[in-house]
């Protein structure tokens, strides 16, 4: 018989898990959904298909308005949304609290738009005050839309969307709210129409857990009356056809994105029909409060180790950033990927990627479709990795985590 003694055995043989905020993990239903041969697009059962699932795409944010499709990722439909909305010179106020809101600003400001960024730092959230005095001091009215995002994934904060809107209904102003969910959707409670939010904008490969390619903008009335006029729309862009099309290709202007429609179909039934929006909202809730418990538990024993946002109110559900000191962060996500089959997410935005600094932060991502196993297996490969790098760290993390879901 052969003996093992010299053989160094690799841990990571078996299921991989994409612990990085997006793409996320793509069940394996919608992964089947799509595996077909390439459907008619003038007739039959794909527009029957796009038809009855446009209720469910409003269903799924909350809102029963207007929604545009695009073949497109996140930063398309950030200049989406940006185009609708605005003239040439129109202002915008962005509120940033991480690089996506930022990032957002830049497109807009690439765009010809006036962008006015607000940026409430890396680990804080927005201050709603200090937002409803800007507002007051616009009395003409100049800023046509505030921008901003309900999850940073990159710092992974999340905005209170109830408490802005309340904001800029008590400085009496009439911009139209507009937020980023991209992170979010499917994952976080989001009631867009509830909440009093004009445009939302999200795409398919994170809480949709769908593949990336397509991305949404749901717009409210108020909105689309607002921007008839919007001087920044080109064809391609244009929410109005696609929202309300004639011919099924007004869809999509053009051919649509079969395939990812076939598995977008799927994965709606198992978010709206199967599980339920309020129960995918109360999973992620319990599977971060896990993950904060155990960072938590380590963080007492290395002060190194400590979530980015000390507030849990103003945490996302979907990703939590954290940091464990240069450059045990980045050790630390070389090793799970290697040994234990789990890639968790680079630090995004809080230091320069040739910065050493880089090197003391990353993200977990619990986003989409991922239950308690995923994420405990997540956390005791993170706990493992430590140990093998004499990585300092307090102990009963797992313990925590265990409680957390144990007790949910
Ligand atoms: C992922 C993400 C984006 C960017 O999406 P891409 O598809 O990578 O362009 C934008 N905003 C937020 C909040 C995100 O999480």
């Amino acid at each position: 018989m052969a003996s093992t003694s010299n053989t160094t055995p690799d841990l990571s043989r078996g299921r991989p898990y994409l612990a990085i905020p997006g793409p996320s993990v793509m069940p394996d239903r919608v992964l089947n959904a799509m595996h077909r041969g390439a459907p008619n697009i003038y007739a039959g059962a794909l527009p029957d298909m796009v038809a009855a699932m446009w209720p469910d795409l409003r269903a799924v944010a909350c809102t029963s308005q207007h929604v545009a499709a695009y073949i497109a990722n996140g930063h398309a439909v950030w200049e989406a949304a940006n185009a609708n909305l605005f003239s040439r010179g129109d202002r915008a106020l962005v509120l940033a609290t991480g690089r996506f809101g930022l990032s957002w600003a830049e497109s807009a400001k690439a765009m010809g738009i006036d962008v006015e960024v607000m940026d409430f730092g890396k680990s804080s959230p927005i201050d709603m005050s200090r937002v409803e005095d800007r507002l007051r001091a616009d009395g003409e009215g100049r800023i046509k839309a505030v921008l901003t995002t309900h999850v940073d994934t990159a710092s992974s904060i999340r905005t209170d969307v109830p408490a802005l809107r309340a904001a800029m209904d008590a400085a009496g102003h009439g911009a139209l709210l507009a937020v980023d969910c991209i992170a979010s959707l499917g994952c976080d409670e989001y009631r867009m129409d509830d909440w009093g939010v004009d445009v939302t904008v999200a795409a398919s490969q994170k809480g949709l857990m769908t593949p990336p390619g397509m991305g949404f903008v749901w717009f409210s009335e108020r909105a689309r009356q607002r921007c008839e006029g919007s001087d920044l729309r080109t064809p391609y862009w244009a929410w109005g056809p696609r929202a309300e099309p004639s011919e099924f290709w007004q869809y999509w202007d053009g051919t649509a994105p079969t395939h990812h429609l076939f598995g977008l179909r799927e994965a709606l039934t198992m978010i709206l029909h199967e599980e339920g929006l309020e129960n995918i909202w109360a999973r992620h809730e319990v599977l971060a409060r896990a993950v904060w418990a155990a960072f938590d538990a380590w963080g007492a024993g290395n002060p190194r180790i400590a979530l980015n946002v000390a507030d849990p109110a103003h945490r996302s559900r979907a990703v939590t950033a954290a940091r464990l000191g240069a450059p045990d962060a980045t050790r630390l996500r070389d090793w799970t990927e290697r040994q234990a089959g789990v890639t968790l997410g680079i630090g995004l935005g809080m230091a320069a990627p040739d910065d050493p600094a880089w090197h003391g932060f990353l993200r977990v991502a619990h986003m989409g479709h991922v239950n308690a196993h995923m994420t405990l297996g997540a956390l005791a490969a993170m706990e493992a990795g430590m140990i093998a790098l004499d990585i300092p760290h307090g102990s009963g993390a797992l313990r925590a985590a265990a409680e957390v879901i144990g007790r949910a």
